[in-house]
């Protein structure tokens, strides 16, 4: 039989092969009785004491998670119990009950409103959807005394196929048994996706519903770096899954001609920590900070900051830990930070316009957090990183912030005998707006390095929105224009003392290697399970020959050239 091969998007870079076991959680109800039927005081009885069994559930899978995955992931449930005690549900329910509905389909019909109203948003906020998904079906089981559907213990080498997971669902994967699973919907900051990559699983979200022709029992390989899903595939297929033999390297590595490159790991978690320092991370290119405000009822304290940050800056004792401030609007919403309803969130008020704007408070604690930890760290370097920068301004705002709270934890440090002397942290920004590109000649002059964040560069550089797939190809870091942009950053420190790092996916892309350490950049930084590949791709690259290759994708007019030229190195 000829294998079939469905094409989605690959969110862990790791390919596994295993047997197909379909996941199909969602309960079906009956049709309801005639209202007349139906007692209003019972079924509201009932509906209470549902809610208060979902919440004790979600108390327990919130500790299990926290115990087995990291704090972090944990919080999901907190949005959850949010969620279920919404007045907005508890009166949508309670007026469905009024109306002669029973419980369970009050609870279907209120969340099918709310459900809709997060699918017509973008981005972050859709994939909430999913989150309201998993509460109502867990308040339906409860309801209809419904069997648990139990992920923790299919039989080993299971790949999970779904229409979608929720982050129930993935809490409950266990990697031991799980070779990887795909769905039919989903994206790549999907909590299924981040609990992928954070446990380093085989995923594919968004196949679409080509996924259901996969019979349960089949061999399926789940290819998280191609995007693709393999039904029956052939021996050689198999045989070829995970082949790339990787090798972790914990040491720092260098180009032939011994250029050294620090090839560091995106986080957003602590556990994502760890799991740099396994594998082989340098020190930590970028911290996306606001991982740790997203799905929780209120920002993190500045004691709580302070030691997810110190514990990051001491994982690394001869490396440098770079945290990104805030960076929240465009599809990364809060809820608590109320942020405002926007025609285009993307060209809005996110990344350093909030911090120096409505979250300047929140950016002071940021801030003294990190340098308190900084102060306070064993060991290891803090580099501090603006989001989303467009003016000079900005920068030096935020640079007379720093040096006036910098001062402000000295002053604290004499009074309760912490002691130390305040060293203001490496500053840099991240190059992800065509303005910076621009400015970066000015911008070297107040600060100490560049971070080049693609996915929002390729966005704006060629008025693409990341995320949406009709324009994927436009907005593909592989664009002449995208290159022109990384190469004249470069091109503007060059002979000052900014070093140039990239942070974006196209830094933990092996085959752009070579281009990337070509063009000048010392840094790259990506999710940790790509680093022993782009490792091993810098110590086959020689610079030589790199600047070579980029003297002839600088001649190289559309993406269609620059991929030939990269393929045919
Ligand atoms: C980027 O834009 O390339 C980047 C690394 O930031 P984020 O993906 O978090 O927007
Ligand atoms: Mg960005």
């Amino acid at each position: 039989m000829k294998e079939q091969r469905l094409s989605g998007v690959g969110v862990s870079p790791v390919s596994a092969v295993g047997t197909a076991v379909w996941y199909t959680p969602e309960p079906e109800l009956a049709d309801p009785p005639a209202p007349e039927t139906v007692d209003t005081d019972t079924e509201l009885d009932r509906f209470l004491t549902a809610k208060q069994t979902a919440k004790s559930e979600l108390q327990d899978e919130r500790e299990r998670t926290a115990a087995a995955v990291g704090e972090s992931e944990a919080e999901v449930f907190d949005a959850h119990i949010q969620f279920l005690e919404d007045p907005q549900i508890e009166s949508g329910v309670e007026s469905a009950v009024n109306s002669g509905c029973p419980a369970e389909h009050a609870a279907s019909g209120t969340f099918a409103k709310f459900i809709e109203q997060f699918e017509e948003m973008s981005g972050q906020m859709a994939e909430r959807a999913d989150d309201l998904r998993d509460v109502r079906d867990r308040l339906i089981r409860i309801l209809t005394n419904g069997e648990r559907a139990d992920l923790s213990s299919v039989p080993p080498d299971s790949v999970i196929l779904a229409e979608r997971l929720t982050p129930s669902d993935t809490a409950q994967l266990d990697p031991d048994r799980v070779a990887g699973f795909a769905t039919v919907t989903g994206g790549r900051t999907s909590h299924a996706a981040i609990f992928a990559r954070s446990l380093a699983l085989p995923a594919v979200v968004g196949v679409g519903a080509e996924l259901n022709t996969i019979e349960a029992e089949s061999s399926v390989v789940v290819d998280g770096i191609a995007g693709t899903v393999i039904n029956d595939p052939t021996t050689e297929t198999q045989a070829n899954v995970g082949g790339e033999s990787v090798t972790i390297q914990a040491d720092s590595v260098s180009t032939i001609d011994g250029r050294s490159i620090e090839v560091a790991a995106n986080v957003g978690t602590s556990n994502d920590v760890q799991t740099a320092t396994e594998y082989g991370a340098d020190g930590v290119g970028l911290f996306r900070s606001e991982f740790l405000f997203l799905d929780r009822a209120e920002p993190p304290t500045e004691a709580e900051q302070y030691e997810t940050y110190r514990s990051a800056i001491e994982s690394f004792p001869d490396g440098r830990v770079v945290v990104r401030t805030l960076d929240v609007g465009g599809d990364k919403q809060i809820e608590y930070l109320d942020l405002p309803a926007e025609d285009n969130p993307f060209l809005g008020e996110r990344g350093i316009r909030r911090s120096l704007g409505p979250d300047e408070d929140l950016f002071n604690t940021q801030l003294r957090a990190l340098l308190r930890a900084a102060r306070d760290a064993d060991s290891g370097d803090l580099a501090v990183m603006l989001p989303l920068v467009s003016t000079v301004e900005e920068v030096t705002k935020a640079q007379s912030m720093i040096e006036t709270v910098a001062n402000a934890v000295e002053t604290d440090s004499v009074d309760d005998n912490t002691g130390g002397r305040v060293e203001t942290p490496e500053f840099g920004v991240m190059i992800e707006t065509p303005a910076s590109a621009f400015l970066a000649p000015e911008l070297t002059e107040h600060i100490d390095f560049f971070s080049i964040g693609t996915n929002d560069l390729a966005q704006y550089v060629m008025a693409a929105e990341r995320g949406n797939d009709r324009v994927k190809a436009l907005g593909d870091y592989q664009q002449p224009a995208v290159i022109r942009a990384i190469d004249a950053t470069v091109r503007a420190a060059e002979g000052t003392d900014t070093w140039v790092g990239m942070c974006g996916e196209m830094a933990g892309d092996p085959s752009m290697t070579e281009l990337l350490i070509g063009i000048g950049l010392t840094e790259l930084s990506m999710s940790a399970v790509s680093i022993p590949r782009v490792k091993t791709a810098v110590q086959t690259t020689s610079v030589s020959e790199a600047q070579a290759l980029v003297e002839n994708v600088r001649e190289a007019t559309t993406q269609d050239m620059i991929t030939s030229l990269l393929n045919t190195e």
